[in-house]
């Protein structure tokens, strides 16, 4: 009996972290609470858009309240090879959403979804991204600002393989160079949180039934340029926690001091059901001025 509950304390306490935020954090006040909200695929289908409402008010019903949310991309449900009236009204759908359902600053990434690729379109002005750029009100898909003492850097992750016929997770040159004076010409004690559309770095790949000797991961899966950025950000430790998207699960990996969060999906499995064992949900994260933060992943459905 005596054993039995110890065992029971000791799964009592083992809950604690579950149900609360997670490591890495102070007791100070946050200079900024947010909501990391990715992969909603939004269309007027599934269900799909009162569920997204229903998130977008669960995330303005948190108290503390969220300050700003960052939208990690496919940010609508396809865009890739659809006709111009099937992604205008995925659009549409999404600025009426935003207008009445959403009172919050909104940051945008793009991912591979917002990406218009149908071959008969290449003449029009919104081939590629332009299209998503555009309805975003962005002058590139890159950007940075800052906000409350933190550097938040908006990544591009989404190019075309080298045969030009699909996509793969890669900064490319320019976007790498220009991340590199991103980083060396911000204040060295200013933290950083990047988020990209394709992890930089994940253990969710690992996840594969009938692996026999052998691991397959696709360069559209996580980034192919892991080892350049990791070294990038071991020069810059101002650079803590990295957000992305894109598998519809959530992992953490911890490399250098950095975390990378992949922080599930709003979607759950494209507005059916989980993903393996990840909900449906959102990301909220409290940033501190020391560059530490805390975290959880809330299910809003
Ligand atoms: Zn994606």
């Amino acid at each position: 009996m005596e054993r039995r509950s110890v065992i029971k304390n000791l799964g009592g306490l083992l809950l604690l972290p579950a149900v609360g935020f997670g490591a890495n954090s102070n007791a100070a006040t946050p200079v900024l609470r947010l909501a990391h909200i990715t992969d909603v695929h939004l269309k007027n289908d599934l269900g799909a858009p009162a569920k997204f409402s229903k998130c977008l008010h669960h995330v303005q019903q948190q108290s503390p309240r969220v300050d700003m949310i960052l939208n990690g991309g496919d940010v609508v449900f396809d865009m890739n090879k659809e006709s111009l009236q099937t992604i205008n009204d995925q659009w549409k759908l999404l600025d009426d959403t935003m207008k009445s359902e959403c009172s919050l600053p909104v940051h945008y990434c793009l991912g591979n979804h917002d990406i218009w690729w149908n071959e008969d379109s290449k003449a029009d002005v919104f081939y590629g991204k332009k299209y998503a750029i555009d309805k975003l009100h962005l002058t590139k898909p890159y950007y940075s600002f800052i906000k409350s003492g933190w550097k938040f850097i908006m990544l591009d992750s989404t190019h075309l393989d080298i045969d030009n016929t699909w996509y793969i997770g890669k900064l490319g040159d320019e976007q790498f160079h220009w991340l590199e004076n991103e980083l060396q010409t911000t204040d060295s004690k200013m933290p950083v949180l990047v988020m990209s559309h394709i992890p930089i770095l994940t253990a969710l790949l690992m996840i594969e039934d009938d692996i026999v000797n052998k691991w397959t991961m696709l360069g559209g899966d996580m980034h192919t340029d892991t080892s350049k950025i990791i070294s990038l950000f071991y020069r810059h430790p101002n650079v803590k926690l990295c957000l992305s998207g894109h598998l519809h699960m959530r992992d953490q990996v911890v490399y250098n001091n950095v975390t990378y969060l992949c922080n599930g999906a709003v979607s759950g499995s494209w507005w059916n059901g989980n993903r393996r064992e990840t909900a449906p949900g959102y990301g909220l994260i409290d940033l501190y001025a020391d560059g530490s933060f805390k975290e959880r992943y809330v299910n809003y459905l």
